[in-house]
C-alpha cells in the first residue's frame, strides 16, 4: 500500500475514502496523510484509508480508556444486550459484502458466511456475562477468601486481511463483554470494510468505547503495542509478526498478549476412507473461495500409498473444476490473492516446488488469459509427490496450493505432520474411531477434525499449538482472558 497525499489522489477511485473512528466521530489522521486500498482483482487503486500516526493511535487509546469505567459499571446484562443489537447489526451487513469482496479478493458467494459467523461469534459472547466470575476458597476455616475479575481497562486488537469484516465485528465481542474499551487496526491491505463495522458500533455502542485506526503495522501497530495505557493485545496475523509484537511489547512493559497465528495444517486419510468423499473433503479444506487465504486450511493432504493415485485424479478433475471469476461476481469459485507482494511470495514458493522435484498436477502459476495479467491472480495449484524437506511443504503458503504428500505407515506419517514449529488444525479420516482416537493423540495441533475439514464450534475454543498461538478464542476462556484477577481476603 503506497501512501499518497490528498494533492495526487486518483478521482477514479471505485469506493473513495474511508474514515478512522476516533473518540466517536469519523476522523482522518492528524498528518493529513493518506494510504491507497488496491483491488486484488485489477491491482487498481480502488479507495483510500488515512494513514494513522502514533498521535492518532494515543487520541484512540486515551478516548477508549476515558469511556471504559462507565461501560465496565453497567451490567453484564446490560452489555449483553448490546452487543445482541451489534450482532444483529453484523449479521443486516448486506451492504458490506461488496466492499470486502472488492477489497479482498474473497468470493462474494462466500462472504454472506463471515455475516452470520461474525454474528453468531458475538451473540455467544453476548451470553456469557454470568461466568465472568471469581471463586470463593477455603484458605483458612476463619476468614473468606474469594477473587474478584476485572476488565484491563484498554485492549488492543490488531486483525489481518483475510477476513477484515469479520475480525472486526467479533474480535470486539470478548474485550467488551469483559468491560474494556478497545482500539482496533484494520489491516493496510483490506482495510475499507472497518469503516462498516465503525458506523455500526456508532449507532449501537456509547461514543469513544471502541476506536478504529488504519495504517502500516509497524507504525501504528507497534504504537499500540508499545502505549502504556494498552495492557491487554489481541492478535491474529502471522507467525513473524505475533513474535515482533512480543518483542516490542517486552521492550516497554509486561503486557498479556494473545496471539492467533499461521498453520500449515496436515490432512491424513487412512487407507479405508471413501476416495470420492475424502477428495471433496481435501478440496473444500482448503477454502479456495478465499483462494486458500485461510489459518485453518489443510494444506498438506497425506494420502496412504494404497489410495494417492484415484484420489489425486478426483482432487485434479475437482480443482480443475473451481472458476475463476471477479470476486464480485456471485458465481465466481475463487478469486485473486490479496496483494502484489502476497503474489509475487506464492508465486516465488510454487517455482520452488517445482525446482525441488513436486509435480505439477493442475495449476503451478498465473492463469492464462489476458484478464488474468492483471491484478493478483493465481490458478488453483495443486502438487503432487511433495516431501517434507521442500519449502511448499514448510512454509505456509497462505494460497491456492495444495500438497500432497504419500506415506506408507502410521509412524511416518504422524511424523510428518508433527515436523513443523506450527500446529494450528489437523484433519483425520477415517472410518476406524480407535485409530483415528490414537491418531488425534499423537497430533500436536490446537483444533482436529476426524472426518471434517474448516469448521469451528462456538464454545470448544480456537487455539494454536507450538508457533501458531498462545490463548485461546472462541470460547468462555476468551472472555475471560480480557479479565484480571484479583484476591480479597476479608480477617475476622
Ligand atoms: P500480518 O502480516 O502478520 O498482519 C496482521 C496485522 O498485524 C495487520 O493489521 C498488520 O498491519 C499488523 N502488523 C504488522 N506488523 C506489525 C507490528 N510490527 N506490530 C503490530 N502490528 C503489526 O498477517 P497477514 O498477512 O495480514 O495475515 C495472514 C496471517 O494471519 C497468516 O499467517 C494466517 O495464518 C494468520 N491468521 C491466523 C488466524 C488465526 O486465527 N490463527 C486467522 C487469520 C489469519 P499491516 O496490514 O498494516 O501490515
Amino acid at each position: 500500500m503506497a501512501h499518497t497525499s490528498p494533492r495526487t489522489r486518483p478521482e477514479t477511485q471505485q469506493f473513495g475514502d474511508h474514515l478512522m473512528y476516533i473518540g466517536g466521530e469519523f476522523v482522518a489522521s492528524e498528518s493529513g496523510q493518506w494510504m491507497d486500498s488496491v483491488s486484488p482483482a485489477t491491482g487498481e487503486v480502488h479507495g483510500r484509508v488515512p494513514a494513522a500516526t502514533p498521535a492518532d493511535v494515543d487520541r484512540a487509546v486515551r478516548s477508549a480508556r476515558a469511556a471504559q469505567p462507565e461501560w465496565a459499571a453497567t451490567h453484564v446484562f446490560e452489555r449483553g444486550a448490546i452487543l445482541r443489537k451489534l450482532a444483529d447489526a453484523v449479521r443486516n451487513a448486506q451492504d458490506v459484502l461488496l466492499l470486502e469482496a472488492a477489497d479482498t479478493g474473497n468470493t462474494i458467494g462466500s462472504l454472506g458466511g463471515d455475516l452470520v459467523l461474525a454474528a453468531a461469534y458475538i451473540d455467544f459472547i453476548a451470553g456469557l456475562g454470568m461466568e465472568i466470575k471469581g471463586e470463593s476458597v477455603p484458605a483458612t476455616p476463619q476468614n473468606i477468601h474469594f477473587t474478584l475479575r476485572e476488565p484491563y481497562g484498554v485492549v488492543g486488537r490488531i486483525v489481518p486481511f483475510n477476513h477484515p469484516f469479520l475480525f472486526a465485528g467479533a474480535h470486539l465481542a470478548a474485550p467488551l463483554m469483559a468491560g474494556n474499551g478497545v482500539v482496533l487496526k484494520s489491516p493496510d491491505q483490506s482495510p475499507l470494510s472497518a469503516t462498516v463495522m465503525a458506523r455500526i458500533c456508532h449507532e449501537i455502542l456509547p461514543p469513544g468505547l471502541v476506536n478504529f485506526v488504519s495504517g502500516v503495522g509497524t507504525v501504528v501497530g507497534d504504537a499500540i503495542v508499545r502505549h502504556p495505557d494498552v495492557p491487554r493485545i489481541g492478535f491474529t496475523g502471522s507467525v513473524a509478526t505475533g513474535m515482533a509484537i512480543q518483542r516490542s511489547a517486552a521492550e516497554v512493559a509486561v503486557k498479556h498478549i494473545s496471539l492467533e497465528l499461521g498453520g500449515k495444517n496436515p490432512f491424513i486419510a487412512f487407507p479405508d476412507v471413501d476416495i470420492e468423499e475424502v477428495a471433496q473433503a481435501a478440496v473444500n479444506g482448503m477454502n479456495f473461495a478465499w483462494s486458500g487465504q485461510s489459518c485453518g486450511s489443510t494444506s498438506r493432504l497425506m494420502l496412504h500409498e494404497s489410495i494417492y493415485d484415484d484420489v489425486v485424479a478426483r482432487i485434479k478433475d475437482k480443482v480443475e473444476k473451481i472458476r475463476l471469476g471477479e470476486p464480485t461476481d456471485p458465481d465466481a469459485g475463487m478469486g485473486p490473492v490479496n496483494s502484489a507482494g502476497h503474489h509475487a511470495r506464492i508465486l516465488d514458493i510454487i517455482e520452488s516446488a517445482k525446482h525441488e522435484g513436486a509435480t505439477t498436477i493442475t495449476g503451478g502459476g498465473i492463469p492464462e488469459g489476458e484478464r488474468y495479467q492483471h491484478g493478483f491472480w493465481i490458478a488453483p495449484t495443486v502438487f503432487g509427490d511433495v516431501t517434507m524437506n521442500m519449502r511448499v511443504a514448510r512454509e505456509e503458503v497462505f494460497g491456492p496450493v495444495l500438497s500432497i504428500l504419500k506415506w506408507k505407515t502410521s509412524e511416518e506419517v504422524i511424523a510428518m505432520a508433527n515436523d513443523l514449529d506450527l500446529g494450528l488444525t489437523a484433519a483425520v479420516w477415517t472410518g476406524d474411531l480407535k485409530l483415528a482416537m490414537k491418531t488425534v493423540r499423537q497430533l500436536e495441533a490446537g483444533l482436529i477434525w476426524i472426518n471434517g475439514t474448516g469448521r469451528h464450534y462456538l464454545g470448544t475454543g480456537f487455539n494454536g499449538w507450538k508457533n501458531s498461538g498462545l490463548g485461546r478464542e472462541e470460547c468462555l476462556d476468551e472472555v475471560l482472558s480480557y479479565t484480571r484477577t484479583k484476591a480479597v481476603h476479608i480477617i475476622c
